[in-house]
């Protein structure tokens, strides 16, 4: 936009008046009359100085000055927000999640032990053969879990404590067969929680000693009863350490790593059931899916059926069939935590 407006010119016309005045026309002049002359004179004079007034200006641009405004903004509240601490009632306990009307309960449940295996070695179980499953009739019941991992794979103390046994069951029996650990080494906890280490192909403590989290305690075999090099690993707790019955799913017990958490399933059933229940379970984030089998039968002490450890936080899809029909849910797993679900009335 230009701001040279026409209208902004003044004008330079003069005025056609004091044009034909200053022209100076002759005119007749009348002899001797002296007085005449002068009146013309001092009238030529007169127009002289009225052609010279009013000053013409100057034609002249004219000259914006135009003053950026500047806006300062000045917040004045109008009202004063005002707070009123509530107190915290003494009375008020929290509401326990309950599960069986919660489609999950999410809990920071006591975590105990490390792994018996450390990274790079494998210390993820082997979920073929997971806590109280027969691999559905082909094997027996399962009181532990598996790391598979090569011979000599160093074991290590998954919490502090002392070991209590360091040998062949051979002669002290802690399942019903004989030989059936090999070597093993038992450690006592506190609250009489019992970790076994089993089918050792070396034993490097004695026992007396007192272990803490992550001594090396031995390595991996295939002595006693085990098909394979691997380790076959047990929590007992609420009996004797001899007390085969009185066995835990370690996945329950297992500190998460970062970023995982544990899941808990519970099936309740009305009736004694001899089989097991497939369970599968999808992770929603990358469609990643686990097939577990429920505890057979024998293992009904155990609050739950079935338990995994080290699930990446997210939500997953439990699902199964039972007699009825199939079965959902959608839980979800948090950092550190146990998610307990609870199936009612299945058959
Ligand atoms: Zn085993």
């Amino acid at each position: 936009m230009s701001l040279r407006g026409g209208h902004l010119l003044f004008p330079t016309k003069q005025s056609p008046n004091c044009k034909e005045i200053a022209s100076g026309k002759k005119q007749e002049r009348p002899r001797n009359d002296i007085y005449l002359i002068k009146i013309i004179y001092v009238l030529f004079l007169f127009s002289l100085t009225a052609c010279n007034a009013p000053i013409q200006p100057t034609p002249v641009e004219a000259t914006s000055t135009f003053t950026i405004p500047t806006f300062t903004q000045t917040f004045t509240p109008t009202l004063e927000p005002t707070f009123t601490p509530i107190p915290p009632s003494p009375t008020t306990t929290p509401i326990p999640c309950n599960p069986l009307i919660t489609d999950y309960c999410i809990s920071n449940w006591n975590f105990l032990f490390q792994r018996p295996i450390f990274p790079p070695d494998n210390d993820s179980i082997d979920i073929s053969y997971p806590y109280a499953s027969t691999q559905n009739g082909r094997r027996d019941p399962h009181h532990g879990v598996e790391f598979q991992n090569e011979f000599g794979t160093p074991v290590y103390a998954t919490g502090d404590g002392e070991v209590v046994f360091a040998d062949t069951d051979k002669v002290t029996l802690f399942s019903q067969w004989s030989n059936f650990y090999g070597n093993l080494v038992v450690i006592k906890h506190e609250n009489d929680f019992y970790t076994l280490y089993a089918h050792l192909s070396a034993i490097l403590i004695k026992v007396g000693d007192v272990v803490n989290t992550g001594d090396l305690i031995g390595q991996v075999g295939q002595t006693g009863g085990a098909t394979g090099s691997h380790l076959h690993f047990e929590v007992r707790q609420g009996g004797d350490m001899y007390d085969r019955f009185s066995t835990q799913n370690p996945e329950l017990f297992f500190i998460p790593k970062n970023g995982t958490g544990a899941l808990s399933i519970t099936l309740n059933t009305p009736y004694e059931r001899n089989y097991e229940f497939s369970l599968v379970i999808t992770r929603f984030s990358d469609g990643f899916v686990m097939y577990v089998s429920s505890y057979t039968r024998g293992f009904e002490a155990n609050p739950e059926d079935a338990v995994l450890n080290n699930l990446p936080v997210g939500d997953y899809k439990i699902a199964f069939n039972d007699q009825t029909g199939l079965n959902e849910r959608i839980v979800r797993i948090e950092d550190g935590k146990l998610t307990e679900v609870v199936f009612e009335n299945v058959k």
